[in-house]
C-alpha cells in the first residue's frame, strides 16, 4: 500500500478530530522516523513531547517486552510487583512524598482538580461545593468536559458545554490578576510553567516566585502541568526548577513512558493526595505492571544516558541558529532547553505552509495556533543533528 492508500482509509473510517500533516509514518529509531514509501524524516514534535527518550528506545523497549511476557493487568483490586518500586524510584529522582498514577494526562489533570478540592473541603475548610480553582487563559491542559470548560481557546470548547463549575480564568504570567482572583474558597492554582500548546509561552522572570509566595501565603495549593515541560523538555527535570520553585501537585505525563504507552502520574509534596480514600478514586489501568515497568525504565535511560543535560545544550545550539534567521515576516523566535518555537507575524499566511515544506525536506514539526512552529526534537538530538535540522530549516523559514 502506498501513502495515499493508507490515507484514503483513515477519510472513510476515521473521525476527522485531527488534520495530520500528509505522511504515513512505519518506523522510528532515536530521532528519525520513516514513512511507508521508506522516506526519512528528522522527528522535531516527539509526539508532543511524549517521545523525549527517541522513538523505540531499546532499554524501555526490552522491559516493554520482558514484562508483557510475565503480566500485564492485575487491576488495583490486587498489588503488583512493579507498582511499590515505580513509586520509590519516581519519588527518589523528583523529591515528591506521594504519587496517583493514571494514564492520560487529562486524567492527571481531573485527578488534581478532584484531590484538591478534596482537600480544600476536608483541610482548608471550604464550604461545601464552594472551592474555586484558578487557571490560566490559552491554557491547554486536555480534552475532558471538565478541562475544555476552562479552556479559552473556542475550537476547543464551543459546542461541548454544560460545564463542569468552579474555575476562574486570569491572564498567563500576570500576577497583579493572580492577587485579585484568589478568595477564602480558592483551594488551588493549576498552571503551565509554559505554556505549550499556546505556542511556548514563557512568563515573566519571577512570576512564579511570586505565584508560590502568594499560594503559601493563603494556603492555596500550586498544581503545575509539566505534562509536556516536565521530564528533561527544557534541559531540566522540570520546568519550575528555571523558577528555583517546588508546585504542591505536579503533573506528569507523556515522556513518563517513553512513547510507549500512557502513563501518567500526580506528584505531591504536600498532604493532598492523602485525602483521597479507598473507593473515592481509581482507574482500572492506572499503575498496572505494564506501565509500571515500562515508566521505570524511561526514568532510568532519561538520567543514565543524561537526555536532561543534552536537552539544555542541544538547546541552546538549535535557538541559537533559529535566532540567525533573517526573515522580516518572523516576530519572534524563543524558548527553553529544547522546547523552541518561531512565531510569525499574521501577514506570513500561516505557519503550516511552512512545516508542509520542511517535510518534503525531511523534517517533521506541526504549527499550532495558525502562526506558530514548535521545534522539539527528542532529547537524544546530538549537536550534529542540531546543524543538519538548521540546514533545512533556514533555508525555508528564510522564504
Ligand atoms: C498533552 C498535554 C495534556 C494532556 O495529555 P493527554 O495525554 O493528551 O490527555 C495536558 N497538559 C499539557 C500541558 C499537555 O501538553
Amino acid at each position: 500500500m502506498r501513502q495515499s492508500d493508507y490515507m484514503a482509509l483513515e477519510e472513510e473510517f476515521g473521525a476527522k478530530n485531527y488534520k495530520p500533516l500528509e505522511v504515513v509514518l512505519e518506523r522510528g529509531e532515536g530521532v528519525w522516523v520513516w514513512d511507508v514509501e521508506g522516506k526519512k524524516y528528522m522527528d522535531c514534535l516527539s509526539a508532543y513531547s511524549a517521545v523525549n527518550q527517541g522513538h523505540c528506545h531499546p532499554k524501555i523497549k526490552k522491559a516493554m517486552i520482558e514484562q508483557a511476557e510475565k503480566l500485564t493487568l492485575t487491576s488495583r483490586a490486587f498489588r503488583n510487583d512493579q507498582l511499590g518500586p515505580f513509586y520509590k524510584e519516581l519519588c527518589a529522582l523528583t523529591g515528591s512524598h506521594k504519587v496517583l498514577p493514571m494514564n492520560s494526562g487529562a486524567e492527571a489533570v481531573e485527578t488534581a482538580i478532584k484531590a484538591v478540592r478534596k482537600w480544600g473541603y476536608l483541610v482548608k475548610g471550604v464550604p461545601e461545593d464552594r472551592a474555586e480553582i484558578i487557571v490560566c487563559a490559552d491554557n491547554f491542559h486536555g480534552r475532558t468536559i471538565t478541562i475544555v470548560g476552562f479552556s479559552t481557546d473556542p475550537v476547543s470548547r464551543k459546542g461541548f458545554g454544560p460545564f463542569t463549575p468552579g474555575f476562574k480564568i486570569i491572564p498567563f504570567g500576570d500576577f497583579a490578576a493572580l492577587e485579585k482572583a484568589i478568595t477564602p474558597n480558592t483551594v488551588g492554582f493549576l498552571v503551565e510553567p509554559i505554556q505549550g500548546e499556546a505556542g511556548v509561552i514563557i512568563p515573566p522572570a519571577g512570576y512564579f516566585k511570586n505565584v508560590r509566595e502568594i499560594c503559601t501565603a493563603n494556603n492555596i495549593s500550586l498544581i503545575l502541568d509539566e505534562i509536556q515541560t516536565g521530564l528533561g523538555r527544557t534541559g531540566k527535570l522540570f520546568a519550575e526548577e528555571h523558577e528555583g520553585i517546588e508546585a504542591d501537585l505536579t503533573l506528569i505525563g507523556k515522556a513518563l513512558s517513553g512513547g510507549f504507552y500512557p502513563v501518567s502520574a500526580v506528584l505531591s509534596n504536600s498532604e493532598v493526595l492523602s485525602v483521597l480514600k479507598p473507593g473515592e478514586h481509581g482507574s482500572t489501568f492506572g499503575g498496572n505492571p505494564l506501565a509500571c515497568a515500562v515508566a521505570r525504565a524511561a526514568l532510568k535511560v532519561l538520567t543514565e544516558e543524561n537526555m536532561i543535560d543534552n536537552a539544555r545544550n542541544s538547546g541552546a545550539l538549535f535557538l541559537a541558529g533559529l535566532q540567525e534567521i533573517k526573515n522580516d515576516k518572523i516576530k519572534e523566535v524563543r524558548g527553553r532547553g529544547l522546547l523552541l518555537a518561531v512565531e510569525f507575524k499574521p501577514e506570513a499566511g500561516g505557519a503550516r505552509l511552512y512545516c508542509e515544506k520542511l517535510k518534503e525536506q525531511g523534517l517533521l514539526c506541526k504549527e499550532t495556533h495558525n502562526n506558530i512552529i514548535r521545534f522539539a526534537p527528542p532529547l537524544v538530538i546530538t549537536a550534529e543533528q542540531v546543524g543538519w535540522a538548521l540546514k533545512m530549516i533556514k533555508p525555508i523559514l528564510s522564504q
